[in-house]
């Protein structure tokens, strides 16, 4: 590869419009270290390397956590954060699951605000964002810590510049439905721990490979779960029904959003255990989407059931999905008035 042709490889992929989700980088990131007992002053550093020993704790087993929120550039030019408390809450919750030094509350929101500031110019007009990625890893150096937590953490908040998620379209996902095995260990699902994405890999390859699917929605016990990293929900015009939460999988800031927000709309919310046989019932006529911080709401269009392709209504993205999607993403952008509290300016 010559120079001119690397530096225009380089020059596409740094467009966040135009770039796949999570490429594209801000050029600085906050960063503190938990030692002897307490966190270090927050640092801003370039973004472009971490320096770890070889034998950190978070390489070996996994000691490692993250969020994902997004902050959004509204039309008068300001920078506002969607539910960022929501986020802030559960990281903890995260951290303390995991054995992990817990940032204080004030801490973790402060270096959220701040690395926003210290990269405002690099926040994209709308309806491109900002993706918030904290990150918390165990950096005690010692692999003999197996059975043990590590007392030393780094935390630091990355934050990347990212294109509407549906750019030239939204597209009807296919979804496999997974009777036999688990997304992870069930008292783990509720933590945001990249363990869990490992473990479903091998789940999620396989149906991508023998079904080109999109993803697999977990259903442990002949129960509808989640998929490997969205929260799933059956729409129609007046009632939105979805898993009622418990430890096993993670209880996404955009289902509890879509959930409030529908009850707002007239909607009736039902939370409760469904079966497949309720999911393939409920596809005849309903509508079924995934919901989660990267793509909001996303439409299925086909479910795969013991191998065979079942539509999910007529196939298309449907009607309610839409019209929740667009109310929501309308409340995220400040084109619709906030009822609830969850915009904040930065
Ligand atoms: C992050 C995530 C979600 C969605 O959570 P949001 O807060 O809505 O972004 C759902 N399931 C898994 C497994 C996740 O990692």
């Amino acid at each position: 590869m010559n120079h001119a042709t690397y530096s225009e490889t380089e020059t596409a992929r740094d467009d966040p419009a135009t770039a796949p989700f999570g490429t594209v980088f801000a050029k600085r990131m906050s960063i503190t270290y938990f030692k002897n007992e307490k966190w270090t002053e927050v640092e801003m550093v370039a973004s472009d390397q971490l320096t770890l020993h070889p034998g950190a704790h978070v390489l070996h087993y996994a000691s490692t956590c993250f969020e994902g929120l997004k902050a959004y550039r509204h039309a008068d030019g300001a920078i506002h954060t969607f539910r960022i408390g929501a986020n802030v809450t559960r990281m903890q919750q995260s951290a303390r699951l995991l054995y992990l030094p817990e940032p204080g509350e004030e801490r973790l929101k402060m270096m959220i605000l701040d690395t926003l500031k210290a990269n405002e110019e690099e926040v994209p007009e709308a309806p491109a964002a900002m993706y918030i990625r904290p990150t918390l890893i165990g950096t005690q150096v010692c692999i003999g810590s197996a059975a043990a937590p590590s007392f030393e953490a780094c935390l630091y908040v990355l934050l990347s510049p990212v294109g509407d998620y549906f750019t030239g379209g939204a597209r009807p996902l296919r979804i496999v439905l997974e009777q036999e095995h688990m997304r992870t260990a069930p008292h783990a699902g509720i933590v945001k721990t990249g363990g869990n994405y490992a473990s479903a890999l091998p789940h999620i390859m396989r149906a991508k490979t023998e079904y080109q699917a999109d993803q697999v929605l977990f259903c442990p016990e002949g129960i509808a779960q989640e998929t490997g990293a969205a929260n799933f929900l059956l729409i129609n015009d007046n009632k939105i029904l979805t898993k009622d939460l418990d430890e096993t999988f993670l209880h996404g800031v955009t289902r509890d959003s879509i959930l409030r927000l529908g009850a707002h709309m007239g909607y009736e919310i039902e939370e409760r255990p469904i079966t497949i046989e309720e999911v393939l019932d409920w596809c005849r006529t309903g509508e079924a989407a995934l919901s989660g911080t990267a793509a909001v709401l996303a439409g299925v269009g086909e479910l795969v059931h013991n191998g065979e392709i079942v539509k999910v209504g007529n196939g298309e993205i449907g009607p309610n999905t839409e019209k929740l999607r667009q109310a929501l993403v309308d409340i995220q952008l400040g084109n619709a008035t906030d009822h609830f509290g969850w915009v904040e300016k930065v």
